[in-house]
């Protein structure tokens, strides 16, 4: 548009600007941005005298020129903003990252939650924080992490008490919303540490509290020297902040319970097998004496005795030896979960413990009709261990094979690999479900079937033999597929590490 003379223009309404700027002829050149208006270019001439139309293109063509240098100004001013608001979220999320690590990493809550208060304090550009964490039984809030504070103000902080009806911090939690102070210096409410935190040089404070439904776990707390609302932003990732610290609290509590919980029960536990150990030791006592009468008797040093009492004394010697056996068993178990079985350690053969393993099964394998067997690897080297409990283990095995098995055969392979025994002893039973495969070595587990309720047992033999082998460094396994027998192996070193004596 152009004005040819100004002064002879009514419409001209800021004829003092021509008068001022000394001008009478104005061309005005739009600058638009598809169709939108982004500013104006002017010219003017102190003479009236109009424009060519010559002049009037190049000047729209600076027009456009124009209008690309703002659009470019404006899109790298764009571009600029949205790197910084980038960059930024790579730092709150690098930050949240490193307040994550420290909430799932460690157990330590006075670790976690300072972490979280310092990069609370970093990210919302503050410059010091507080968490403070609140006891239901004293309904207080106390300061537990601080960031950024002098130890001044930390004691200072720390001897106010604060409750849920003080207004700030107490009250805020009941609000269930983050509440802020943009100037606590133009506060006149009656906000408790208000002075303190003033007279520290404090203006801004925002308290962002910690919640759990129905419960309230504490605050956090930033404060900041300049005063100055806080943006939603800088609130908002507070409160992603105060959701860390409400679960580090939450696992410190839960942990801290656990640890308890399974130091009770420890105790609980080792005064069982203590008294199972006393017990089984007071039981056996008066029944070596039965036994061993029972066995004077039985050899006929009271005179001969009539049929039907040598046949009761027989009866009453077998189930005493089964009564031995049991409490013999609770003892060594409740020895091993007391810590107080040890290993001996002595120079043994294989060999000679699996013939007296064979001696002391063959007769029962004879009277079912099993074929038994066994076969030791010639040259086997010297052991070094408990030679009784490595026979105990041996025959709980060859006892169990021959006991479960009708028809077929047991056999004992024993042999050295790589610095183990390995001793085998296989049956043509009636195998082992792979699901009970791992519950026959727990204690009093035997397979839930009729055949083997019937065989009798206190299903402790296998935990105790497994124990055993585990102390001594070795390993009890069993591989079976019900049907077709089962083949339990034992491995132990050949030379036991003494150390584990006494464990
Ligand atoms: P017990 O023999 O006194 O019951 P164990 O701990 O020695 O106790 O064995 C636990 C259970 O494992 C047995 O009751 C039986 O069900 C199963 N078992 C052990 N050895 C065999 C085997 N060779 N064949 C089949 N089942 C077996």
């Amino acid at each position: 548009m152009q004005i040819e003379d100004v002064t002879a223009d009514p419409d001209y309404r800021v004829a003092l600007i021509a008068e001022a700027g000394g001008f009478r002829t104005v061309l005005a050149a739009p600058l638009l941005r598809e169709g939108d208006l982004v500013g104006v270019f002017v010219m003017t001439r102190a003479e009236p005298q109009p424009f060519s139309p010559k002049e009037i293109a190049l000047v729209e063509t600076f027009a456009d020129q124009a209008v690309i240098a703002i659009e470019n100004a404006r899109l790298f001013e764009a571009v600029q903003a949205r790197t910084r608001e980038l960059a930024a979220s790579v730092g709150e999320l690098e930050a949240l990252g490193e307040v994550s690590k420290a909430v799932n990493s460690t157990l330590d809550l006075d670790t976690v939650l300072k972490t979280i208060v310092a990069k609370a304090v970093q990210l919302s550009a503050t410059d010091a924080g507080t968490i403070y964490v609140f006891s239901s039984t004293r309904q207080q809030f106390r300061p537990r992490a601080n960031f950024g504070m002098s130890d001044e103000l930390i004691a200072a902080v720390s001897q106010q008490t604060i409750g849920l009806a003080d207004m700030g911090i107490g009250d805020a939690p009941g609000r269930c919303m983050p509440v802020q102070f943009p100037d606590l210096g133009k506060e006149t409410s009656s906000f408790l540490v208000r002075k303190t935190i003033l007279d520290a040089g404090y203006r801004g404070i925002l308290i962002v509290p910690l919640l759990r439904p129905n419960k309230i776990v504490g605050a956090l707390v930033v404060r900041r020297h300049k005063p100055g609302a806080f943006d939603e932003q800088v609130v908002h990732l507070l409160e992603t902040f105060a959701a860390q610290s409400v679960v580090a609290i939450q696992n410190a509590k839960l942990f801290r319970e656990i640890e308890e919980k399974g130091e009770e029960l420890e105790a609980a536990s080792r005064h069982k097998s203590q008294f199972l150990a006393n017990m089984s030791h007071e039981l056996r006592t008066p029944l070596n004496s039965v036994l061993g009468f029972t066995e004077l008797l039985v050899d006929g040093i009271y005179g001969e005795l009539p049929d039907k009492a040598k046949a009761t004394v027989a009866r009453v010697q077998a189930n005493g030896r089964h009564l031995l056996g049991l409490i013999n068993d609770v003892l060594d178990l409740s020895k091993i979960e007391a810590g107080q079985l040890t290993l001996a350690i002595e120079d043994y053969s294989v060999a000679q413990i699996v013939r007296s393993t064979l001696t002391a099964v063959e007769p029962l394998a004879r009277a079912k009709g099993l074929e038994l067997s066994a076969t030791v690897a010639e040259n086997l080297p010297i052991g070094r261990g408990d030679e009784r409990r490595l026979t105990q283990i041996l025959l709980n095995l060859a006892g169990n094979a021959v006991k479960f098995t009708e028809t077929g055969a047991v056999d004992i392979l024993a042999d050295a690999v790589d610095g183990n025994f390995e001793i085998t002893v296989r049956d043509t039973g009636p195998g082992i479900a792979s699901k009970d495969q791992a519950l026959i070595f727990e204690e009093f587990q035997q397979v839930d079937n009729s055949s083997t309720r019937q065989k009798g047992g206190t299903g402790l033999g296998l935990a105790i033999s497994k124990r055993i082998a585990e102390m001594y460094g070795g390993t009890l396994d069993v591989e079976s597929v019900i049907g077709s027998g089962s083949t339990f192996r034992l491995k132990v070193p050949i030379r036991m590490n003494e150390d584990v004596r006494a464990a």
